[in-house]
């Protein structure tokens, strides 16, 4: 619910009213406005009836209903809000970051090579998988903590932030300690007891989108989230199944405009996974860019030809370095950086 205070209401109504709301176990958010201030009421539904009696109290002027199910993750109740994950890395904001690295973490040659290629043309966190969600048991299924240790050695080396999977609670506290930010992956985006864990840790989440969900689902499994009091969290679009088959998923850039009308959080979008061939990744990277997305991620391997997992839409450094050259461009061409 929104309670609607009055124009001029004082800063003591203000604050009776939210330890009237904490009382009967809703989390309260207010904003404080020009003109007047508005507090939101998040909680169990089951209540509303409780808090619709709180216009009787002094100071309010109405309480109404919060429309959307997601109350956190959409628009009536917050702002968009740029999410910080490094110093000076943040999504939301003009400047749009972007995480390339490989698709797993293979060894510390590899890790450290990537990384150091990576940055050098301009990109701003290193991905790497350490605990792969594979489709066949008999692939690989990453380094686990061999891996973590090694994206810190290549964070140590290069400066970049880490983005790393987390699969499953087990492992949450050991993947928390090592990632910068905590990637949800496609399949686990309605694991709702794992997004739970991570709602209640303080790091960034990236939530990428199941693979046969709507914008809508996706934004109650952000809610899960942020219902736990972890607002960081940033979405990303990697392609949902359909019909097609020459790409591996379909690269749905419609969400990056509906996701701007609808929610408060940053959306950005991953190619790789998007299209499934490296051939198709710089031209579906500039799109997105154009379409008014916060950020990219693109798969990166030295030598793809060789790579564990995901060789196939995996650039080469060299191609990656041509993509961000071409990327600037577009940026600026949508009145954004890179
Ligand atoms: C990945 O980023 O390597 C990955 C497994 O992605 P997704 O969950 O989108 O398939
Ligand atoms: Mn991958």
């Amino acid at each position: 619910m929104i309670i609607v205070m009055q124009k001029g209401a004082s800063r003591r109504e203000i604050d009776d009213v939210m330890k009237e709301i904490e009382s009967m176990g809703y989390q309260t958010h207010p904003i404080f406005g020009v003109e007047r201030t508005v507090i939101g009421a998040i909680g169990d539904e089951r209540g509303k009836a409780r808090l619709q009696q709180l216009e009787t109290s002094p100071g309010v002027e109405r309480v109404i209903p919060i429309l959307k199910p997601y109350k956190l993750a959409g628009l009536e109740l917050r702002k968009k809000t740029p999410v910080t994950v490094a110093p000076g890395v943040v999504f939301g904001g003009m400047k749009l970051p972007v995480i390339a690295g490989p698709c797993s973490v293979e060894s510390h040659e590899q890790i450290i090579a990537t990384a150091e290629a990576v940055k050098q043309a301009g990109a701003t966190l290193l991905r790497g998988g350490a605990y792969k969600p594979r489709t066949s048991p008999y692939s690989f299924q990453g380094l686990e903590e061999e891996g973590l240790k090694m994206l810190a050695a290549a964070r140590e080396k290069t400066g970049l932030p880490i983005v790393t999977e987390v699969m499953k609670e087990s492992v949450l506290p050991l993947v928390a300690d090592y990632a910068d930010v905590l990637q949800i992956g496609t399949r686990n985006m309605q694991n709702f007891d794992l997004l739970k864990a991570v709602g209640q840790t303080r790091k960034p989440v990236m939530l990428k989108r199941g693979l046969a969900s709507t914008v809508h689902e996706w934004l109650m499994s952000a809610e899960y989230i942020m219902a736990q009091g972890n607002l960081d969290v940033i979405l990303c679009e990697r392609g949902i199944r359909t019909f097609e088959t020459l790409t591996r998923n379909t690269l749905d850039l419609s969400a990056v405009p509906a996701l701007k009308q609808e929610s408060s959080l940053p959306v950005i979008v991953d190619p790789s996974h998007g299209t499934g061939h490296a051939s198709f990744v710089p031209d579906m990277a500039r799109a997105a860019v154009a379409a008014g997305c916060d950020g990219i991620m693109v798969e990166v391997h030295p030598d793809p030809h060789e790579a564990w997992s995901d060789g196939s839409q995996s650039l080469t450094p060299a191609a990656f370095a041509e993509l961000m050259d071409s990327l600037r461009s577009v940026a600026a061409a949508v009145g954004r950086e890179i």
